[in-house]
């Protein structure tokens, strides 16, 4: 599918680190060159018509997110990515929240959720409550005052019940926090329909650039900025400052404009391929390597089910992940070893860390062909551990 949009494919590796990060199109990289090339200056700054050109291709991709998400474009700012994302939502939990009341997660999310969330309970003396993912929805009561969780997790896949969370919102008053990371490469949820209070992704996950990421919220107008300086300001007297209504407010100092605009490209190249066109390929090559990783005798995968995910997370009985990691190295394939930024989920798995597949648009049956010869190469393995 399309490998030749992306110049890191004409390098050795095979590549299935994408839930790590996804390799970008030639869009997106010309459209970051074309930047400095050709349009080198600030947005919003300017009375000049450079300046007023490149402030549109910067809110053309607010534009392009906000409809991609089905929201309106003041719902949408831009962040360093999806923690920077959970921070800022984080801001507004603790302007509202009161002692004892109770925040709920699950112990499969990644530290952007897990840790963030735990801190503000320490802080603010709030009751975290980590229960099993298949148990978060049975665990929402009335005093649940935040839901925090992954739209799809980064080590097994599991999409979470967003409609059932959403739908449950009116009966117990909680906001609703998604953490889209890995989700917003599968689907484009319609948060016009859906109730959630904070939606947060990456740029670089979604074959966009390093450095960018957005969070969607209908409570910006009620959240006070974190982050002070220029251009979020509306006036500003010696002793009092008045804000920019949202997004503005938000987006304080020099904002990375070249990768706002490569975000656009990169979401333009998303949806001309189509989501269903994208996942459909990728579910076939993981039903696939599943098929094919369950015959090799000592490996063990931790979600083998035929889920809708780009992952597949394993070990090796009696090796560690680290070394088959370099093993695979070594024959040029690029994997994730260690605890994927997920320490709640290893304890529960009772191992220290896994291996992680994640397949990319751009991958084929060929490479998942050579990745199972690989894994299928004991020896192999004992040569890079002796
Ligand atoms: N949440 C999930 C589910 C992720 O997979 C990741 C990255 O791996 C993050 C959050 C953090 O994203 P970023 O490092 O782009 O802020």
């Amino acid at each position: 599918m399309n490998r030749e949009d992306f110049p890191m494919l004409e390098k050795e590796y095979i590549y299935f680190n994408n839930a790590s990060t996804a390799y970008k199109s030639k869009k997106v990289i010309d459209s970051i060159v074309d930047y400095y090339n050709n349009y080198s200056v600030n947005i919003n700054r300017g009375i000049d018509s450079l300046g007023y050109s490149v402030t549109e291709k910067y809110e053309g991709t607010r534009k392009k997110v906000a409809n991609l998400l089905n929201v309106k474009k003041s719902e949408i700012v831009f962040t360093r990515g999806t923690t920077d994302s959970i921070n800022l939502a984080t801001s507004y939990l603790e302007s509202i929240l009161e002692e004892g009341d109770e925040v709920l997660v699950s112990n499969e999310e990644h530290h952007a959720i897990f840790v963030t969330m735990q801190q503000l309970c320490i802080r603010k003396k709030i009751i975290f409550r980590v229960v099993d993912f298949e148990d978060l929805v049975n665990n929402i009561n009335e005093k649940t005052k935040v839901v925090a969780t992954s739209h799809i997790t980064n080590v097994l896949g599991k999409r979470s019940e967003i409609e059932k969370i959403s739908n449950m919102k009116e009966k117990f008053n909680f906001l609703f926090l998604l953490d889209g990371a890995q989700g917003i490469v599968h689907e484009n949820l319609d948060l016009e329909k859906l109730s959630i209070d904070f939606y947060a992704f990456s740029g670089h996950k979604l074959y966009g650039p390093m450095g960018v990421g957005v969070l969607y919220s209908k409570h910006f107008d009620k959240m006070s900025p974190i982050t002070f300086g220029g251009e979020m300001v509306d006036i500003v007297d010696t002793y009092e400052t008045t804000f920019k209504k949202a997004p503005y407010k938000f987006e304080a100092g020099t904002m990375m404009v070249p990768e706002v605009i490569a975000l656009g490209e990169a979401i333009d190249y998303i949806l001309s391929i189509g989501y269903e066109k994208i996942n459909s390929h990728i579910f076939e090559l993981r039903k696939y390597l599943i098929e094919e990783m369950k015959k090799i005798e000592g490996l063990n995968i931790y979600n083998e089910e035929q889920i809708k995910s780009n992952l597949i997370t394993f070990n090796f009985k009696g090796l560690h992940s680290h070394d088959i990691a370099t093993f695979l190295d070594k024959n040029k394939i690029i994997v994730r070893a260690g605890h994927h930024c997920a320490a709640p989920l290893m304890k529960k798995l009772n191992e220290p860390s896994t291996i992680r597949i994640s397949l990319g648009l751009y991958n084929t049956l060929d490479e998942c062909q050579k990745l199972v010869n690989v894994l299928k190469n004991k020896e192999g393995y004992l040569d890079v551990i002796f």
